[in-house]
């Protein structure tokens, strides 16, 4: 039987708006198609994980204090990742991971947290505490010659400078500065985001982009993905777009 394997990291430590629900909508899309799902967890004290042994690696959100006592630990397996990534391992990391895996996160209070540098961008939080890029987000975005808008919520004084390819184009909410015209970070096989939500259960087709990913690469095969009963996520979408765009 075909097999994803997902390592899942700090999940005791990032667990921001339902980031956890993006393995639950993982494992349900992979399972409903018949294939078998791992789900691995690696926080601080556990041994350390070989990231190539993966399929996919997620990360969720945490606040600044998260982030500076994980960034120590994260930063020992800086070679690893960037292996993982150059041989096509899927990263989707949300928010405060997204932070952590530029090349540094200035807190709050000034403090300059060293990111994992595997990207070139980096992030300094807005100083003024109460002023933060809250509220629901809608991007668009480009999934294998595709268009689709992707729906989730933010909450981050991070701004992110530096992008060299973002994620996707905001139309509705801030994305990786106040009222920017960008959102995230995108590759191939990374996706890091501001969107929580859970970003997966409001994006079936963003799901399925990455599941089908994961089976091309590991089977070398072109996966069609059998269609799955979104009745209800397609009526939730609906009713969100006709919210914030219109
Ligand atoms: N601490 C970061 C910020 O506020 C990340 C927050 C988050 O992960 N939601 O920008």
């Amino acid at each position: 039987m075909k097999e994803i394997k997902i390592l899942y990291l700090y999940p005791d430590m990032l667990e921001l708006y339902g980031d956890y629900g993006n393995i639950q909508v993982l494992k349900y899309r992979i399972e409903s198609r018949g294939y078998s799902v791992i789900i691995d967890r690696y926080s601080i004290d556990d041994d350390a994980p070989d990231f190539n042994n993966y399929d996919i690696v997620f990360a969720g959100g945490g606040a600044d204090n998260e982030q500076s006592i994980l960034a120590e630990d994260l930063i020992k397996y800086k070679d690893n990742i960037k292996d993982a990534i150059k041989n096509g391992v899927f990263f989707l990391l949300i928010c405060g991971s997204y932070q952590l895996f530029g090349k540094y996160y200035k807190d709050v209070d000034g403090n300059i947290i060293p990111g994992l540098d595997v990207f070139d961008y980096y992030t300094e939080s807005n100083p003024d505490r109460k002023s933060r890029c809250i509220g629901n987000i809608v991007i668009e975005v480009e999934l294998n010659n595709f268009k689709t808008t992707v729906i989730g919520f933010e909450n981050h004084g991070g701004q992110t400078f530096n992008i060299s390819r973002p994620f996707g184009n905001v139309l509705f909410g801030n994305g990786n500065k106040f009222n920017d015209t960008q959102e995230g970070y995108f590759q191939n096989n990374v996706i890091a985001t501001y969107l929580h939500g859970p970003l997966l259960s409001k994006n079936p087709v963003l799901t399925d982009y990455i599941i089908k990913y994961c089976l091309d690469r590991k089977y070398n095969e072109n996966i069609i993905l059998e269609n799955l009963n979104d009745e209800f996520e397609n009526l939730c979408r609906e009713q969100l777009l006709n919210r914030f765009l219109k």
